[in-house]
């Protein structure tokens, strides 16, 4: 039989094993621990002879099988599910990266992202070097021996920046470091990583993936093209080959730093990948629409979406973007933080919160909210201006978003 597609897979993805009750629908194993037949299992399950779950902070059925899920779609040598995106690149960068050593950035990343590689990694004694990576020249040349990886996001928000993905792991390739993709925003849906030659992708799962904002979550995938015998933090685990980067996260850093994902939020990030297909198709399409009306608008100064034509990234996303399909998140500048205001508080069914990519529109300034720990001059240099507002469009009519908006900008 030819290759399925993605929701077709998600849709018979078969757990490593049965329910005994052969339910259609997975259950939730809601347990922290599990019952052995003789002592020798338990030592054999603790010593690895013997592939068996003991405890829910390193494995857990329902989430083993989300898990699988994700790996299954993004074609990955294994999979680990995460308490947050946070927790997905934090145990990601603490399992390849030791003190001394440093990794080459995108300066555009998640508020928090930027914050741990500024703050957290500093007083660690991991130096990252933050690049525009969409300056080739400045990303190669911020590498040096002791550059152990590169990390950029998809696309970044909420400039809405698409990075051009085969481009830059050529790059961190001729460096001899790996490539580290933040795939949040377009998902395994719309971005397949490991076509890019990209070596371990992340989620944050809390968006698209949760089925529309119902839970925390994050995952690292590891695509199975790095070399992890360059990695001597790893070494205790070369012996296993590409699996590797997976044990050492699995049964060190994740597990000792207790970034444990539970059973009930996988439960619902396996139900949320089941549509996952249907939602981003939507909201992309609305969200286009919505471009398209606010560029004609004359209180907007510049709209960033990569579905736009005129868009600086539209050909790159069109070659990257598997669906033709540019992802529910735009953003647009209006005068200033005044008039941004003003606006968003006129909005009566786009909601003003700080999530992207939920089953509803939000609304924010980023400026005053995920970037006001920054002072001004970072912002600046960031490209978050004072008058630039993000949009999640999700999955309301395309008209009545419109109009809502045209209420709240007046003509
Ligand atoms: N990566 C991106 C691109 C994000 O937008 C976010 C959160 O907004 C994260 C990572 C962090 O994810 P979480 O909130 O699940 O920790």
């Amino acid at each position: 039989m030819k290759e399925l597609q993605f929701s077709t897979k998600v849709l018979h993805a078969k757990p490593n094993k049965d329910d005994p009750h052969r339910s259609i629908r997975y259950p939730i194993y809601a347990t922290a621990a599990y019952d052995y037949a003789s002592s020798q299992d338990i030592e054999d399950a603790f010593t690895s002879k013997k592939i068996a779950h003991s405890y829910s902070r390193i494995t857990n059925p329902t989430v083993e099988f989300f898990e699988k899920k994700i790996n299954i779609l993004e074609g990955g040598v294994a999979t680990v599910a995460m308490a947050s995106g946070m927790a997905a690149i934090t145990n990601t960068i603490f399992n390849l990266v030791s003190s001394g050593e440093n990794i080459v950035a995108s300066k555009y990343l998640f508020g928090n992202t930027y914050s741990f590689f500024k703050n957290t990694l500093a007083n660690l004694g991991i130096e990252v070097r933050f690049v525009d990576h969409s300056d080739f020249e400045q990303v190669d040349s911020a590498f040096d021996d002791k550059t152990k990886l590169l990390f950029v996001e998809t696309v970044a928000n909420p400039q809405i920046i698409v990075a051009d993905l085969s481009k830059l792991a050529d790059i961190a390739h001729n460096n001899d470091a790996i490539f580290v993709v933040d795939s949040t925003l377009t998902t395994p849906y719309l971005v397949h990583a490991k076509d890019h030659n990209v070596d371990v992708v992340i989620h944050s799962t809390t968006k698209y993936i949760s089925g529309g904002g119902t839970s925390v979550g994050g995952v690292v995938t590891d695509l199975g093209s790095a070399d992890w015998t360059k990695f001597s933090i790893l070494s205790k685990f070369h012996h296993l080959g590409n699996m590797a980067f997976t044990a050492r996260l699995r049964k060190e850093v994740y597990r000792n730093m207790g970034s444990a994902l539970s059973p009930n939020t996988a439960y619902l990030h396996s139900l949320g990948l089941e549509t996952l297909a249907l939602r981003l198709r939507q909201s992309s399409q609305s969200a286009l629409k919505v471009s398209q009306y606010l560029q004609e608008h004359d209180s907007v100064k510049t709209v960033n979406y990569a579905g736009l034509i005129n868009d600086k990234y539209h050909s790159v996303a069109s070659q990257s973007f598997t669906k033709k399909l540019f992802g529910g998140l735009l953003s647009f500048e209006l005068a200033d933080k005044e008039t941004s205001y003003k606006f968003m508080d006129k909005l009566e069914i786009i909601r003003r919160a700080t999530n992207l990519n939920d089953n509803t529109s939000l609304i924010i300034h980023p400026a005053s909210t995920i970037y006001s720990e920054f002072d001004a001059e970072t912002r600046n240099d960031l490209d978050v201006s004072d008058g630039l507002v993000r949009l999640s469009v999700g999955l309301e009519d395309a008209e009545d978003l419109i109009a809502d908006l045209e209420q709240a900008l007046g003509s």
